[in-house]
């Protein structure tokens, strides 16, 4: 059965991922999810620990776009000094966005990773369109409401996924090769 909830790889926080990895494993676009994955969703800008990787990411020759279900405005104020492509209001778990995306890049889907916090989602999305897929945990306890009614229900997906040995909270992926 295809994957639907289950990343690729699971990891503390943007900061621990090997984006040399990445690019080994032929991955051209960074899509980053905004809200508790890069910062708290009352957090309007950036701090450095962002700046900081989104410089990085691009220096490996990643090409990083920003992606959020959240009003263009919010992203927009993000990523006024970032020089990313941003793609809001983006439906997730839909596809039309991502499928833009591979249109905009001219990537396939193989090539493209999305980094974001919420199973129901960032995950959902990214895995049914079969991008490589990459979860963080949320930056911040606290979540807009609608964000609350997903992490009720991804609590029962993470029990589930823990079940089936797929996935366990705060077990960390070793991002060896
Ligand atoms: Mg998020």
């Amino acid at each position: 059965m295809k994957k639907l909830f289950t990343p690729d790889c699971y990891i503390r926080s943007f900061r621990d991922l090997n984006l040399k990895r990445l690019c080994r494993m032929g991955i051209q676009v960074l899509v980053c999810d905004i809200d508790n994955t890069l910062v708290a969703h009352d957090e309007a800008l950036p701090n450095e620990a962002v700046k900081k990787f989104i410089k990085k990411a691009k220096a490996e020759g990643l090409r990083v776009v920003l992606v959020s279900n959240n009003v263009k405005e919010r992203v927009d104020t993000f990523a006024q000094d970032l020089a990313v492509k941003t793609y809001p209001f983006a439906q997730k778990p839909l596809k039309k966005t991502y499928r833009k995306m591979m249109k905009d890049s001219g990537c396939k889907a193989q090539q493209i990773a999305v980094l974001g916090d919420q199973l129901l989602t960032d995950m959902l999305g990214a895995n049914r369109i079969g991008f490589y897929t990459i979860l963080t945990t949320p930056v911040a306890q606290k979540d807009l409401k609608c964000t609350k009614i997903n992490r009720f229900f991804e609590n029962m997906v993470f029990h589930v996924l823990a079940l089936q040995g797929k996935l366990h909270r705060g077990e960390y992926d070793e991002q060896t090769m």
